[in-house]
């Protein structure tokens, strides 16, 4: 099945290559970067598949079962912005540029000084090495490193001041993933790919499991009220899970301190499963469907801007302690 999947796909990128990005490479004048861009050839097809799943079944879906009518769809266009420049690959190019070079001479340096590639996958040889049983097992250690990143988002004043930029869509819909700092998502890809490369991940496998997270995230953020019952709910996060943590007031606070301020904090973390915030204490398992935002939208009015470039200037502004 892993390898029909991956045939599919090889061929399917191999077409797109040809077609249209290795034209578009050459008469740009960088035919010296066409390796690079047959890779990236095969972001842009993750990213093309995940943009057709979401329009053809998460979107009818949404209008099927709403949690909440739409009344801003302004607020919904900026996010599908976010979702463009991401899966797209607009964001990836960017980096491609500036940070990546920067990285292969790093990894390119520890090995040289004979640190040892650790392969994760040769655990158990026979067992762990077979194409499934690695896919779950990295899935499990980057679900858990995510589960980490989100907590400190949470936990850290300055990284709040960036995250809470996602937490500002109080019109939640599948849309809604991207909606991040470009810095907080520098941050995040990076220890990504940090850990990507210390586990020895072969390339194939992270394109998959990036795909899949993606998809799975763009999900958990639909305007769909669906829950998977009281067992399914722990074996598996849904967008009811994810909603709650959008929750104002529940999901990313805790209660108010005895001053009456609300402290960092909150609840549901997780990425994919929610055994780590099961194992942490941070689960919330209740059937509700609140409204989405942030507790100083409501209460103090606070902007958190409406367009991609306010949003990224407002941000900025309140890592700096001015907004
Ligand atoms: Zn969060
Ligand atoms: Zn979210």
């Amino acid at each position: 099945m892993m390898d029909f999947l991956g045939d599919a796909f090889g061929a399917a990128q191999q077409w797109l290559f040809e077609a249209v990005v290795q034209p578009v490479v050459f008469a740009a004048g960088l035919g010296n970067l066409v390796e690079d861009a047959f890779d990236a050839t095969g972001w842009l097809l993750v990213g093309l598949l995940q943009l057709a799943l979401l329009v053809a079944v998460v979107g009818p879906l949404q209008r099927w079962r709403p949690v909440e009518p739409v009344t801003d769809r302004a607020a919904i266009r900026t996010d599908i912005l976010y979702t463009l420049i991401h899966r797209l690959g607009v964001f990836r190019l960017a980096l491609f540029f500036t940070l990546d070079p920067l990285a292969d001479e790093l990894f390119g340096f520890l090995r040289t000084q004979g640190i040892a590639t650790f392969h994760l996958d040769q655990l158990w040889p026979g067992v762990t090495d077979i194409a499934l049983v690695s896919f779950l097992l990295y899935l499990l250690v980057f679900d858990f490193v995510e589960y980490g990143i989100h907590r400190a988002q949470h936990q850290w004043g300055w990284w709040w001041a960036l995250h809470s930029l996602h937490h500002s869509q109080r019109q939640m819909t599948m849309w809604s993933d991207n909606r991040n700092h470009l810095l907080d998502d520098l941050l995040h890809d990076t220890l990504i790919v940090v850990v990507a490369q210390a586990i020895g991940v072969p390339p194939g496998q992270f394109v998959a499991l990036v795909a899949f997270t993606q998809l799975s995230e763009s999900f958990q953020h639909a305007n769909l009220k669906l829950w998977y019952g009281s067992v399914g709910e722990r074996l598996w996060i849904s967008p009811r899970f994810h909603r709650v943590h959008h929750a104002i007031g529940i999901g990313h606070e805790s209660p108010a301190a005895a001053d009456g301020k609300p402290r960092l904090g909150g609840v549901n973390f997780g990425v994919l499963l929610p055994y780590w915030d099961m194992l942490f204490g941070t689960a919330n398992f209740e059937c509700r469907f609140d409204a989405t935002g942030v507790r100083d939208q409501v209460e103090q009015g606070r902007d958190y801007g409406r367009g991609f470039w306010s949003q990224q200037w407002l941000g900025l502004k309140r890592l700096g302690g001015r907004a």
